[in-house]
């Protein structure tokens, strides 16, 4: 069996018309030549893993892949790693959506002048979410410079994918505490904590439980190669029951050191349900963004 089969084999068992995918990367191609490059070296953001990317191929073949998987929304996780880059990066991204049918219109930003102005023009240009990567970026997620856009951001109700996790290696601000404080300052924002905040999943669902419009994606989580060095605690299995309708698909296509459908059997090995990986695979995404 191909590996799309084997996804579609997966999706149509639980009765869906496909998947939702919040954490999917599209950039630039010489931005993602410079991520993979990165991947090869085992940059210390990588955390000193062997990190071989599956799906090395062109931008075309990678989206007629997701698109052969069923994943009928997606998302181009993008972001800039110094000052001066989301602005191009955005730039970028609204042209990548317009031309890529099933691709979720993202955005991005960094703590810098301006960056209120820049958000609310991709705002108004359709932006359907943002991402925000606190450990490349190497910010705090707190800084004065964002607070315009992230009380924006939490007006219009956009979700922001945020990589605020300590893994694969911990940043300057990464940790549940910085991110804390922006949600003490706005509890309506709609972040997706990225990757369940590995490899601090209770202090994030901490967070989520106690602000109502916290998501969380799985992005890489109970994989095999996460659980060697990061494993999601047995003992908190329960509160991803009860946090059911704001976990949220995510895989890290194409950037992945496995199969995607690894991700999916990952997520079933849980054992928490069919009804719950209907929501977390396909449902909450979709209301989410009202597909
Ligand atoms: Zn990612």
């Amino acid at each position: 069996m191909t590996e799309a089969a084997e996804v579609r084999e997966f999706w149509g068992r639980l009765g869906v018309p496909g998947l939702v995918d919040v954490h999917t990367h599209f950039m630039p191609e010489r931005v993602l030549r410079k991520v993979w490059g990165y991947f090869d070296a085992l940059g210390p953001l990588t955390g000193g893993v062997e990190w071989p990317i599956t799906y090395r191929e062109e931008e075309a073949e990678r989206v007629a892949r997701l698109r052969e998987f069923g994943v009928r929304a997606f998302t181009a996780m993008l972001y800039p790693h110094k000052p001066g880059m989301a602005q191009w990066l955005n730039g970028w991204a609204v042209d990548f959506a317009g031309r890529t049918p099933g691709c979720l219109h993202t955005s991005t930003l960094f703590p810098e002048p301006g960056v209120e102005a820049y958000v609310r023009d991709a705002v108004e240009a359709g932006a359907r979410v943002f991402k925000a990567h606190v450990q490349v970026g190497a910010y705090d997620p707190a800084s004065e410079l964002l607070d315009p856009a992230w009380g924006l951001l939490a007006e219009a109700g956009i979700p922001v994918v945020v990589h605020c996790g300590s893994g694969p290696a911990p940043g300057k601000h990464t940790g549940p505490e910085p991110i804390a404080r922006v949600l003490a300052r706005h509890p309506r924002l709609r972040l997706v904590i990225a990757h369940m905040g590995m490899p601090e999943y209770e202090d994030f669902l901490d967070l989520a439980e106690r602000y109502k419009e916290v998501r969380l994606d799985t992005t890489m989580a109970f994989t095999d190669f996460s659980e060697r060095f990061a494993p999601f605690p047995r003992r908190a299995l329960p509160r991803l029951t009860d946090l059911g309708d704001r976990i949220l698909l995510g895989s890290d296509f194409p950037n992945i050191p496995y199969p995607y459908v690894h991700q999916l059997h990952a997520l079933e090995g849980l054992g928490l349900g069919q009804e719950w990986l209907r929501a977390v695979c396909h449902d909450n995404g979709a209301r989410l963004f009202g597909l």
